[in-house]
Order: structure tokens, then C-alpha cells, then sequence
């Protein structure tokens, strides 16, 4: 998808996907949490052992989590996410938090 300003939705913010972490947690669970890498904020915040994934057949392990590509272009409006096409990445979306001033999201 490619984002056209005029059509995102007011509200819309565009991030770059940093690592996505697994971490057990001392209460068992295993939570999954991916941040801007230049902002910091969460664009995927998951228990991953509430989730039920079957491996496919032939397979014997399930597939991994899917997380957003590193580096990728993330767009978040409200629930919603999804990966920008940006054919230059030097001329990020509008709505990208790196054309924000950098000292707002130190
Ligand atoms: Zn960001």
C-alpha cells in the first residue's frame, strides 16, 4: 500500500520497526513487543502464549510470530497496522514520526 497524505486517515502515524522481543515473563507467559527504532513507540504488543498456532502439515513446529519487517515503514491508525510501499526512503510518508521534530520523541 501506498500512502497518499491526502487519504490517510487524520491520526494516522507512520514508524520504522525495530526488534521485535520475546520475553518470558515471571508469570509464565511469553510476551512479544516491537517498538519504533526511532521513536520508541509500540506498534506490536502480543502474549504470545494466549495464542493457540498449529504447526501446518508436514511441519512439526509452528511458524514463528510474524512481526513487522525491520526497517519496514509501519502506519498505525487506532487497532489498525499496516506496512508503507515507500519507493525512497529518504522522502518518508507525512506521516512519519522522523519528519517530527527529533526533540519530541527523544
Ligand atoms: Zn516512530
Amino acid at each position: 500500500m501506498t500512502q497518499d497524505p491526502d487519504l490517510a486517515p487524520a491520526g494516522t502515524v507512520t514508524h520504522i520497526a525495530g526488534v521485535l522481543i520475546r520475553w518470558h515473563m515471571a508469570d509464565g507467559t511469553i510476551r512479544a513487543r516491537q517498538r519504533c527504532a526511532w521513536c520508541g513507540a509500540v506498534i506490536d504488543d502480543v502474549d504470545l502464549s494466549s495464542l493457540h498456532v498449529a504447526a501446518q502439515p508436514g511441519e512439526t513446529e509452528p511458524a514463528p510470530y510474524p512481526s513487522w519487517p525491520g526497517g519496514a515503514f509501519v502506519s498505525t491508525f487506532g487497532n489498525a497496522t499496516w506496512v508503507e510501499t515507500v519507493e525512497d526512503p529518504a522522502n518518508p510518508p507525512a506521516t512519519a514520526c522522523v519528519r517530527l521534530d527529533p526533540d519530541v520523541t527523544r
